[in-house]
């Protein structure tokens, strides 16, 4: 029987309508605009300047000093023609280069070859510093800097890595398509991975619907033929790919409340990011692509795409490329239906973690009347972090912060099986979200103050 994780979850139907569609290569447009907030962390800092001629895989923004940040390299050939704030995905303002593409010409040393390098390096550092260099963050959401994942602290040893193919968010098809097609470079990304963690072995989780997948990387696995990989079937249960949920599964451990995951004996990497560590390890080809899914229940199959595109590239024009925003689509999503993103403005643009535009139709999105909380537990039994969202629902809203922190709301995954649960049609995620963001906001700020009272008392005792 497939492995899962033990708490929790719910069976949405997976609506993968294009799992059959190929990856296509979007061809360019006539501007990009290039985000310096791509990554966890502090936005990168420009290092061209307006009327800069650039070169596909160029750094263009390193890294912010003295944080968690990462380089930012130019996806296309051309000028620098404005630096400057632009709405991105979120609605947030953020700094953005603007190119005018001209031609399509790379940095060089950039190998974009299709033959593929099987040969492990063995320098960790010097990996790890082409990892970094090449600006590759997590594809699987949270977009966390890769070097410092593949780093773990002195004291913490990686026991598993394990690859993330589960792709349990409906609708979405990148990761299964990749897969398929890039097999053989994901499983050389992993022994480049395993080499820089120390040998531990690999696993790579897929979720039991896509066995074309399977098939590939296990064959990938096999032909290749480094050791200690192995691919195992995971059941189709949501959040499957959630980071914590991956690892109870595939482990049988628990991470402890704000825990990481290295705690456990675990690095999880998604299938998307090794892709990008075998292309900066091995082509020198830093993360300027990445492969998104064009998709929704108001689309008709023929109409729905996988799309590898650049960094930058405005969604407007890729929806326009892709035959236009249908016409029953009420909704416009970045990611899946269950913890994507509502796009209001087309004119944002691409980032490396960028994984769909999910159009979809009023009858999906269509909330029933909501009504009174029934007591029903169906929250709490759907919830795999173990918590309690009908109690939470209620904390956030009489403001009890203290209360919220002792029912560990920060532990919250934003995953929705809650809300996705409720019979009284409670907006549970967006509630437990917003109280989530107040308390993790008090839980920095008091270790803020903490950490400078003891630097403080370090100080008067010189
Ligand atoms: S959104 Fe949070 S509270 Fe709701 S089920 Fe997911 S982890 Fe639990
Ligand atoms: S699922 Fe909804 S109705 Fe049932 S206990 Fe939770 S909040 Fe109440």
């Amino acid at each position: 029987m497939s492995k899962t994780f033990k708490i929790g979850g719910v069976h949405p139907h997976d609506s993968k309508f294009s799992r059959n569609c190929a990856i296509e290569v979007l061809p360019l447009p006539q501007t990009v605009y290039i985000s310096m907030a791509q990554h966890l962390g502090a936005p990168a800092v420009p290092c061209v300047a307006v009327g800069d001629k650039v070169k596909a895989g160029q750094v263009i923004a390193e890294p912010a000093p003295r944080a968690l940040s990462a380089y930012v390299h130019s996806s296309v050939s051309g000028t620098v023609k404005s630096i400057g704030p632009r709405k991105d995905i979120a609605g947030n303002n953020q700094n953005h280069i603007e190119i005018l593409v001209e031609g399509d010409e790379w940095a060089e040393g950039i190998d974009l070859s299709t033959d593929l390098v099987t040969t492990i390096p063995t320098d960790r550092a010097e990996v790890l510093k082409k990892i970094q260099m090449g600006g590759v963050v997590g594809l699987g959401g949270a977009t966390f800097p890769a070097h410092v994942k593949l780093n773990p602290p002195a004291g913490s040893k990686a026991e598993c890595l394990i690859l993330n193919g589960a792709e349990c968010e409906p609708f979405l098809t990148s990761d299964n398509r990749i897969m398929i097609e890039r097999s053989k470079e994901i499983v050389v990304g992993a022994a480049i991975m395993q080499m820089v963690l120390g040998g531990c072995p690999c696993v790579i989780g897929i979720e039991e619907n896509k066995p074309e997948a399977i098939a590939a990387m296990n064959k990938a696995v096999s032909e290749l033929g480094y050791p200690g990989i192995s691919v195992m079937v995971l059941m189709k249960k949501y959040p499957q790919g959630g980071e914590k949920q991956l690892i109870n599964a595939v482990m049988g451990r628990e991470v402890g409340s704000g825990a990481l995951p290295i705690s456990a004996g675990a690095v999880v990497q998604n299938v998307a990011t090794s892709l990008a560590v075998y292309e900066a390890v091995q082509k020198n080809k830093p993360l300027v692509t990445n492969t998104m899914t064009i998709t929704g229940d108001c689309l008709p199959v023929e109409k729905q795409h996988n799309y590898l595109f650049r960094i930058g590239m405005p969604l407007s024009w890729i929806a326009e490329y892709a035959g236009g925003v249908p016409e029953g689509a009420a909704k416009v999503v970045s990611g899946g239906p269950m913890m994507g993103r509502a796009i209001s403005n087309l004119d944002a643009c691409t980032v490396k973690g960028s994984s769909s535009l999910l159009y979809l139709s009023e009858k999906t999105t269509k909330r029933a009347a909501q009504s009174n909380c029934i007591r029903c537990g169906k929250c709490a039994e759907a919830c795999p972090m173990g918590l309690e969202p009908f109690l939470l629902n209620k904390l956030a809203k009489n403001g009890m912060m203290d209360e919220l922190e002792a029912n560990a709301v920060q532990d919250c995954i934003s995953c929705g099986c809650c809300q996705f649960s409720c019979p009284a049609c409670i907006p549970l995620l967006d509630t437990i979200n917003i109280a989530k963001g107040q308390v993790l906001g008090i839980l920095r700020a008091r270790a803020a103050a903490a950490k400078a009272a003891a630097e403080a008392a370090k100080a008067s005792q010189k």
